[in-house]
């Protein structure tokens, strides 16, 4: 319907959008969610549905396509509007107070209130700066991992430090041929218990090593030389994989310059999750407020926050009540 009025319009719909929707249909909000994605789920399809995700309170252990898939679920339980294939870009405060949002294609939405689940933005990875990494890029060298299966007795080089390099290392131990990890410095920044996980696995560690140079042979990446910094000796290794988790770039692209108090890229919000803009509130990935955790579990928190702050911003009067779930007839449908 042109110009129709939403109480809240959640910009991305990855996890922390979906489940910032279900949310917001459960205290009667006119919901919409405008993703640039042709799909849902955020980083989670994109770069990860097949691994098995750990973290989330009450789920022992799920992959990301079905974490995703009880999201959407979830989400659409009050029957929200879904915009998909829209990147907004455009901000302007109408004169009864509202927000005129518009798209990269033109398009205009109308809302009362505004959630940014953006994440980093438009999902960006960090590319190996290397001649041939263009060429092999998605044919051999992978910045996101769509299906397991493809690596099966296969020889596969990880490069990165973090959570997702060594998570890959553990989901592909027991598939791939041979895994090795490489990390330019001498400490990993992953969780504890993954990191006692990866040295006493068969994993093979090599650090500190970056990679400077690859090299191939009858159209095909052949071969990974690796430099220790400190020493600068080079090492080879032939591959038939190589995955690349160098972290992401931050591109919000226009919404980086609506006004709002920004860190390092990010949101800052307050406890309220309210940006520095009222009527502006972020969640998930982008916002950055102390001890912030990019974790899912995280986002399921701030986004019920973000949606009670965006009622009272509405009415300001009214005293918020029904916290919990238990009673609706809708979730027994
Ligand atoms: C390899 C890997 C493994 C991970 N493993 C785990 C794990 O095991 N457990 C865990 O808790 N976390 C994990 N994480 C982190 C987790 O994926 C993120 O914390 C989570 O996805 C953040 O959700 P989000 O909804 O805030 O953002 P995202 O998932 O990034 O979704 C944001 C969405 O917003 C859209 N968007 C951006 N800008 C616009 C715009 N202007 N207009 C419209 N749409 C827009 C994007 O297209 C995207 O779909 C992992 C991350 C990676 C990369």
């Amino acid at each position: 319907m042109k110009n129709e009025l939403f109480d809240v319009t959640i910009i991305g719909g990855g996890p922390v959008g979906l489940f910032t929707a279900f949310y917001s249909g459960m205290r009667e909000m006119k919901t919409k969610i405008i993703e640039y994605l042709p799909f849902l789920g955020g980083k989670v399809s994109y770069f990860y549905p097949e691994k098995i995700i750990r973290d989330i309170g009450g789920i022992a252990q799920l992959s990301g396509e079905k974490v995703t898939d009880n999201l959407i679920e979830q989400a659409m339980t009050f029957d929200p509007t879904i915009v998909l294939n829209e990147q907004v870009m455009g901000l302007k405060r109408l004169k009864d107070g509202t927000f005129e949002l518009t798209s990269h294609n033109g398009a205009k939405h109308y809302t009362k209130t505004i959630i940014l689940a953006t994440g980093f933005g438009t999902l960006k990875s960090v590319k190996l700066d290397l001649p041939l990494a263009d060429k092999y890029e998605e044919k051999s060298i992978h910045y996101a991992i769509k299906s397991l299966a493809s690596y099966e007795g296969k020889k596969v080089l990880i490069s990165g430090g973090g959570n997702s390099a060594i998570d890959w290392a553990h989901e592909l131990e027991s598939i791939a041929e041979e895994v090795t990890l490489i990390y330019r410095k001498d400490e990993f920044t992953g969780i504890e218990s993954n990191i006692t996980r990866l040295m006493n696995s068969s994993v093979e560690v090599l650090n500190p090593y970056k990679i400077v140079e690859l090299k191939e042979e009858q159209d095909k990446l052949s071969t990974v030389v690796m430099e220790h910094v400190g020493t600068n000796a080079r090492k080879e290794m032939e591959v038939d994989y190589l995955i690349v988790t160098h972290g992401f770039h931050i591109n919000l692209g226009p919404i980086a310059d609506w006004g709002m108090t920004m860190e390092e890229g990010t949101i800052q919000v307050d406890a309220t999750m309210s940006t520095s803009i009222p009527g502006i509130y972020a969640v998930g990935d982008i916002s950055n407020y102390p001890n912030k955790l990019g974790l899912i579990a995280g986002g399921f928190n701030e986004g019920p926050i973000a949606v009670n702050s965006a009622k009272q911003y509405i009415a300001p009067n009214e005293k918020l009540g029904h916290l919990f779930s238990t009673n609706y007839e809708l979730f027994k449908r």
